[in-house]
This record gives C-alpha cells, sequence and structure tokens, in this order.
C-alpha cells in the first residue's frame, strides 16, 4: 500500500495532510526517513511518527441498499452520492464494488479494499449479479433463449455471457449476469426487443441484500471471504 494511504488508514490525517506530514520528513519506515508519499509500505515494516508506531486500521466491508435516484460515485453530481447514506469515520475513504445507474436500486458494496473490490469486479472472475427487473412488455421464450445462449450488444466484440432467467410472472424476471459492462442488463433487454422499467439488485455472488431501502450494515467475516 502506498505510505500517504497508510498514514490515512492509521491516524485521522487526511490524504493532504498525510501527504505534508511525509514530505516534511516527519515519517521513517523500518528507520529510515521516508519522503515520498507513494512510496510502498508492506504490512511487517515499522513505520513511525510523533514516536508512535502506527498500525493501519483494518479495512472495512460494507451492504448498502442504494435508492433511487442517488449516484453511484463518491460526489454529488445531478443526484446525491450514495456515501451520504453511510456515516461512519473517513467514509471519504470507501469506494464502490460495481457501479448501479441512478435509476437502479439495490445491493451496493463499499469497502476502502481495492484488492477485495477488484477480485469481486474482475472481468474472469465472472462473479453472479442478480436483479429483479420489471419489463415494459411480456417476455417471450425466444428472448429467454437468446438471453441465455448470450446477445450481442452494440460496440462489443463478443456475444454477452450466457444469462439465467427465472420468470416470476410475465413482466417481471430474476436476471443473472456475470459480467459487468456498461448499462448490461438495460441493454441485454433491449439486443431482444423489450425494455427496462425497474431494475433492483438482489444479489452479488452468495450475498443476499437484507437491509430495507437507504439502510446499511457492515459485511461479516463470512460474507467477506464468501466474495473474496
Ligand atoms: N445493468 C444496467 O443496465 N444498469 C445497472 O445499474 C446495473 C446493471
Amino acid at each position: 500500500m502506498r505510505l500517504d494511504k497508510f498514514v490515512c488508514k492509521s491516524t485521522s490525517l487526511s490524504r493532504t495532510n498525510a501527504r505534508d506530514v511525509i514530505s516534511q520528513g516527519q515519517l521513517s519506515v523500518n528507520k529510515q526517513v521516508i519522503t515520498d508519499p507513494a512510496f510502498q509500505v508492506h504490512e511487517n515494516n515499522t513505520v513511525m511518527y510523533q514516536q508512535g508506531r502506527l498500525t493501519a486500521r483494518p479495512s472495512r466491508y460494507f451492504m448498502l441498499h442504494k435508492p433511487l435516484d442517488t449516484l453511484s460515485s463518491n460526489v454529488d453530481g445531478r443526484y446525491p452520492s450514495v456515501l451520504r447514506l453511510i456515516d461512519v469515520p473517513q467514509r471519504d475513504d470507501l469506494h464502490i464494488v460495481g457501479r448501479l445507474d441512478a435509476d437502479t436500486s439495490g445491493l451496493l458494496l463499499l469497502t476502502d479494499d481495492g484488492r477485495w473490490s477488484f477480485d469481486i469486479i474482475r472481468p474472469l472472475r465472472h462473479c453472479n449479479k442478480t436483479y429483479h427487473v420489471s419489463l415494459r412488455s411480456p417476455i417471450t421464450e425466444d428472448a429467454i433463449l437468446k438471453l441465455t445462449h448470450g446477445v450481442q450488444l452494440q460496440n462489443e466484440s463478443q456475444l454477452t455471457r450466457p444469462a439465467t432467467v427465472e420468470v416470476l410472472t410475465p413482466k417481471q424476471v430474476l436476471f443473472t449476469i456475470t459480467e459487468g459492462k456498461y448499462h448490461q442488463v438495460k441493454r441485454m433487454f433491449a439486443a431482444v426487443g423489450n425494455r427496462v422499467n425497474g431494475l433492483h439488485r438482489v444479489a452479488i455472488g452468495s450475498l443476499q441484500l437484507d437491509v430495507d431501502v437507504a439502510q446499511w450494515r457492515e459485511l461479516t467475516h463470512s460474507e467477506i471471504h464468501a466474495l473474496a
């Protein structure tokens, strides 16, 4: 991990303040003064600041029930950022694992552990994402066949990977994909001549959304490891 990030994770200093104290030569790693904020520190290094040894806080892992009309982003834009809903110290250090559109609700993961989030979203992982989809028109057998085989999306070189469709009612399906392309669910239904009227993520891997809208909770150790 970068030294400035390590300092943020082990003190109450902001990233800017951490960089300042590092550049001023106030930190040592294994008894050597380090002034480069990008210097890589490892778990077993001894990092000293103001006569004390720094130890990084453990990483944090949350699930959040994203409401409609919020942004999967760390900053506000047309709508408020979902981070506003999570009231924890240094919440700006958190990042979102696999975004949802502003008009999509449901399960979002947030963490400050970049390795964990990368492992969930890396393309070859093929992690399942399950959505409750409300459709404009009743789903047809032909559409199910195409979606479960893979469809061609505009500007993509390959077919999508096969999806799983569980029909709940003619216009409501549970839809599972193993990729995370831009607007993927909406584009897949558009590719079979339908339209998504409502989208809600209910699960990522084995993790099911189980908090009310706009609520959040920490993940348990077994949930963190099951997703890793
Ligand atoms: N697919 C979409 O089209 N939108 C989302 O928010 C998530 C998946």
